[in-house]
C-alpha cells in the first residue's frame, strides 16, 4: 500500500462535555477554547479582557464558547468561574492557561511581580482545580496546567515567573496524586517560545528572533495552535493512562543542545 499523509484515526470528539479555559481572550488560551469548541465542547473561558474575538472564532463551530468576565486571582470570580461552568450540568475539563511574566532583577525590583506571579500562576490554579475538584470527580474528568520551558530551567529576572511556573509542574504531580482515585488525571504543558501578544516585546527585533529560533532544534517559533494540540491531547481519553506529567511543547529548546 501506498504512504499516504491522510489521517485515517478520528479525532478526539469532546461533544456533551464543558471545559473550563483561563486566558481565553487570546493566545494559547484563546487557541484552546477554539479547539475544544471545534471538537464539540461547550468551552467556557474565563479572562479579565474582552473575549470577544474568541467568541467570534468560535461561533459556527460544533461547540459553544461561553464568556466570562473573571481575575483569577479574585476568590469570588474565581467561584462564579466554576459555578458558570457547572451550570452547564458537568464539568469535564479545566484548563489553566490565564499567566504573565514580569521582568524582575534582584537588584532593583520591589516584590510586587514576585507577589502578582505567585498569584496568577500558582495561587489561581491552585484555587481553581479545588473549586473544580467535586465536578470533575463526578465526570473523571481531567486539568491541564501551562507550565513553561521556565519550569525547568532557570532564567535570570525572572524569579517569580520561574519558581511559578516550577510551582505549577508541582501542583499538577500533587492533583494528580490526589485525584486519581476517582479517575481525574492532572497534567501539564510547557511551551517553548510561542508567537503570542506575551512574546511580542521579547522578539520585537529580527536579530532577537532569530535567537530564539536558533535555540530550538527545529529552528523555528512555535504558534499557539500546537499547544493546543497537546492540551487537547492531555484531555482526550487518548491519554487515558497519562496523569501527573508535563509534556514539553518547546521545538527541542530546552533539552537538545
Ligand atoms: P497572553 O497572550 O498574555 O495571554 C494570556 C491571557 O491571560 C491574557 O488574555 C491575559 O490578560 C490573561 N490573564 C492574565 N492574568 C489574568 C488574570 N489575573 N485573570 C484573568 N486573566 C488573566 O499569554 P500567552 O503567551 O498566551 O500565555 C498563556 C500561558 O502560556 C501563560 O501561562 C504563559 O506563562 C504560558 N507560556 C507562554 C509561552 C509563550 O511563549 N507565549 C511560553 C511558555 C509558557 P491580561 O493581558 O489582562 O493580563
Amino acid at each position: 500500500m501506498e504512504p499516504t499523509d491522510e489521517r485515517t484515526e478520528p479525532e478526539p470528539t469532546f461533544a456533551g462535555e464543558t471545559v473550563l479555559v483561563t486566558g481565553a481572550a487570546r493566545g494559547i488560551g484563546r487557541a484552546c477554547a477554539v479547539r475544544f469548541a471545534e471538537r464539540g465542547a461547550t468551552v467556557v473561558g474565563g479572562d479579565r479582557l474582552d473575549q470577544s474575538e474568541t467568541a467570534a472564532t468560535c461561533a459556527g463551530l460544533p461547540g459553544a464558547f461561553e464568556s466570562v468576565t473573571a481575575d483569577v486571582t479574585d476568590p469570588a470570580a474565581v467561584e462564579a468561574l466554576v459555578e458558570r461552568a457547572a451550570d452547564t450540568g458537568r464539568v469535564d475539563t479545566v484548563v489553566n492557561v490565564a499567566g504573565i511574566v514580569a521582568r524582575e532583577p534582584l537588584a532593583t525590583h520591589d516584590g510586587e511581580p514576585w507577589e502578582r506571579s505567585v498569584a496568577v500562576n500558582l495561587t489561581a490554579p491552585f484555587r481553581i482545580a479545588r473549586e473544580a475538584a467535586p465536578h470533575l470527580r463526578t465526570t473523571g474528568g481531567a486539568v491541564v496546567n501551562v507550565s513553561s520551558i521556565y519550569g525547568q530551567i532557570g532564567a535570570a529576572e525572572r524569579a517569580g515567573y520561574v519558581s511559578t511556573k516550577a510551582g505549577v509542574e508541582g501542583l499538577t504531580r500533587a492533583l494528580a496524586a490526589e485525584l486519581g482515585e476517582d479517575g481525574v488525571r492532572a497534567n501539564a504543558v510547557a511551551p517553548g517560545f510561542i508567537e503570542t501578544p506575551m512574546t511580542e516585546p521579547y522578539a520585537e527585533d529580527d536579530a532577537a528572533r532569530e535567537r530564539f529560533r536558533e535555540r530550538a532544534a527545529l529552528k523555528r517559533l512555535g504558534d499557539p495552535e500546537e499547544v493546543a494540540s497537546v492540551v487537547s491531547f492531555l484531555a482526550s481519553d487518548d491519554a487515558s493512562f497519562v496523569t501527573g506529567e508535563t509534556v514539553l511543547v518547546d521545538g527541542g529548546r530546552a533539552t537538545v543542545e
